[in-house]
C-alpha cells in the first residue's frame, strides 16, 4: 500500500477499499471531467485490492464536491462503477454471489465491511436493515455514512443488477445531514425488487439468437419478461439522465475553457505590451524602437518619402537629480514623456524612451520645415512644463536638447548611420549651449 500521502495527524480511523477509490475516479476521470492529479493520491498505484487511509475516502469527496457540485447522476454511476469494480476486481466475488446476498450482506456484516473497515462504527459508519419484506419486494436501509447519497443509490442499485437473479429494481434514497457530525449523513434507502421467478425464461431468450422464428411463453414467463423490459427502461431513464449531466457539466466546462481562453490571451497582448513599453513613463522602449525604425524606413522608401527622426536627451539632468533628489528626477522623465506623446498627433508619430534621459521621436512631416518646426514646438513645450531646474544652465527650468533626422527615405545609408548623424547632431546641440534644435 502506497502510504506517502497519507496524513499521520488523520482524525479518521479506519480503512477504505481501493475499488471504492477507483470507481469513484474513473466516474469522473474517464470523462476528463476531474483530472486524476487532481485527487489526493497517485490513481495509478490504487489497487481495487488493498485498503487504504479513511482519510483518501474524505479527501476524494472534497475535491469532487468542489470540481463538479452539483453532479448527482455522475455520483449515482460512480457508485456503480465502484460495485463493477469491486466484484469483478476486488473482494466482491468471495462475499457475494446473488443479489439477495447482497440485500442481506450489510445486515450480516454489521455495516460496509467489505467496503470501509477498522475504526469504530461512528467513524466509519454503518449500514443496517430497518424493514424487508421479499415477497414484496422491498428493503429499508438506514445508513449513516459520509457517502453522497447518489452514490449509495448508485450503489445499491449495482449490487442488485450485477446479479442475474433480480429483475426490475429501483433505489431510493433520502438523505438528510447529522447535525453533530460534520460530514455524516442520515440517508434511508428504499429498494423495490423482484427476484427472477423463471430460470428457463432466460434460456428462450437466448434460443432467439439461434434464429428460433417464434417464442412460447407461459403465463409466469411473460410477466418477468414484462418486469425484465420496465427494468430495462428504467435503466435507460438513469442512463439517459446521466449523458444529460455530463454533457452540462462538460458545457460548464468548456465554457469555464473559453473564460480561461479569453484570460489567457488578454494576458498575452498585456505581456507582449508591457515587452515594448518602458514600465517607468509607459512609453514605447528600445527594444521597440530597434524593431520599428527599419519598417519605417523601408515602408518610406516606396515613395521615398521624408523620414523624420529625432534623438533627445534632457539638459544637466545629473545636476537635477543631485538638487532635487532621483524620485523627482522620476517624475521629470515621466511629465516629458507624457508632454512628448500629447504633442504626437498622426496615427504613425512614435516616441520612445531609449535609455536613462534620452528619447528618440518618429514622426511624419511633409516638408524640412514642418519637420524642424515640430522639433521645436516639442522642444517649446518641454520647456513650457516649467519644472524648475536652478542649475540648468540653459533656462530656470528643466528644457531637452535634440537632434533631428530629416532625410528623404532614399538618401539614408542605414540604421547605424541615421542613428549616429541623429547624436552627433544632438552632441551639437548640447554643444552651442543646450535647449536647442540642430539639423
Ligand atoms: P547633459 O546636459 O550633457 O545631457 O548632462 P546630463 O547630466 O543630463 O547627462 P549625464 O549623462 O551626465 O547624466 C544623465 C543623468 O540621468 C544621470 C542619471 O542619474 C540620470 N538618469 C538616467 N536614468 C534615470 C532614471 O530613470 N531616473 C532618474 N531620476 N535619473 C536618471
Ligand atoms: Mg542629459
Ligand atoms: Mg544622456
Amino acid at each position: 500500500m502506497n502510504n506517502s500521502n497519507h496524513n499521520e495527524n488523520s482524525m479518521q480511523k479506519g480503512e477504505i477499499s481501493g475499488a471504492f477509490l477507483l470507481g469513484v475516479v474513473y466516474a469522473f476521470a474517464e470523462n476528463n471531467l476531474i483530472p486524476e492529479d487532481a485527487f489526493p493520491f497517485n490513481v495509478n498505484e490504487i489497487s481495487p485490492q488493498e485498503w487504504y487511509p479513511f482519510d483518501y475516502f474524505f479527501k476524494t469527496l472534497e475535491v469532487v464536491e468542489k470540481e463538479i457540485p452539483d453532479a448527482d447522476n455522475i455520483m449515482f454511476w460512480a457508485g456503480v462503477n465502484f460495485l463493477n469494480i469491486w466484484y469483478h476486481h476486488g473482494p466482491g466475488k468471495e462475499l457475494i454471489s446473488s443479489g439477495l446476498d447482497w440485500i442481506y450482506a450489510n445486515n450480516e456484516s454489521g455495516g460496509y465491511n467489505s467496503v470501509a473497515r477498522g475504526g469504530s462504527l461512528d467513524e466509519i459508519g454503518w449500514c443496517r436493515i430497518t424493514d424487508i419484506d421479499v415477497e414484496k419486494g422491498y428493503v429499508i436501509y438506514e445508513n449513516f455514512n459520509p457517502f453522497h447519497s447518489d452514490f449509495l443509490r448508485g450503489l445499491f442499485y449495482a449490487g442488485c443488477i450485477l446479479f442475474d437473479d433480480m429483475e426490475y429494481v429501483t433505489v431510493e434514497t433520502i438523505a438528510n445531514p447529522h447535525k453533530n457530525k460534520g460530514r455524516i449523513v442520515y440517508t434511508t434507502i428504499t429498494i423495490n425488487f423482484r427476484l427472477k421467478k423463471n430460470q428457463e425464461l432466460d434460456t428462450k431468450i437466448n434460443d432467439l439468437n439461434l434464429k428460433t422464428p417464434t417464442i412460447q411463453l407461459n403465463n409466469d414467463e411473460s410477466q418477468s419478461l414484462a418486469w425484465q423490459v420496465k427494468g430495462l427502461q428504467y435503466h435507460s431513464l438513469l442512463l439517459k439522465a446521466h449523458q444529460e449531466e455530463l454533457s452540462a457539466v462538460l458545457g460548464k466546462n468548456l465554457s469555464n475553457l473559453r473564460k480561461n481562453t479569453k484570460k489567457l490571451e488578454d494576458y498575452i497582448l498585456l505581456v507582449e505590451e508591457m515587452s515594448i513599453k518602458d514600465s517607468l513613463t509607459g512609453i514605447y522602449n528600445r527594444r521597440y524602437f530597434d524593431e520599428l525604425l527599419p519598417k519605417v524606413i523601408n515602408s518610406a522608401k516606396r515613395t521615398n518619402e521624408l523620414v523624420n527622426f529625432i534623438m533627445m536627451d534632457i539638459d544637466h539632468f545629473k545636476q537635477y537629480n543631485d538638487t532635487y533628489g532621483h524620485q523627482m528626477g522620476d517624475d521629470v522623465l515621466i511629465q516629458i514623456s507624457k508632454t512628448l506623446k500629447d504633442s504626437l498627433h498622426r496615427a504613425d508619430d512614435y516616441c520612445f524612451r531609449l535609455g536613462g534621459e534620452e528619447f528618440g521621436i518618429i514622426f511624419k512631416a511633409d516638408t524640412k520645415e514642418q519637420s524642424i518646426e515640430f522639433a521645436n514646438t516639442l522642444k517649446k513645450n518641454i520647456e513650457n512644463l516649467h519644472i524648475t531646474h536652478s542649475r540648468n544652465s540653459a533656462s530656470p527650468y528643466v528644457t531637452a536638447s535634440f537632434g533631428l533626422i530629416c532625410q528623404k527615405a532614399n538618401d539614408i545609408a542605414g540604421i547605424n548611420e541615421i542613428y549616429k548623424q541623429a547624436d552627433d547632431l544632438l552632441y551639437t546641440s548640447k554643444k552651442l549651449g543646450r535647449n536647442r534644435v540642430s539639423f
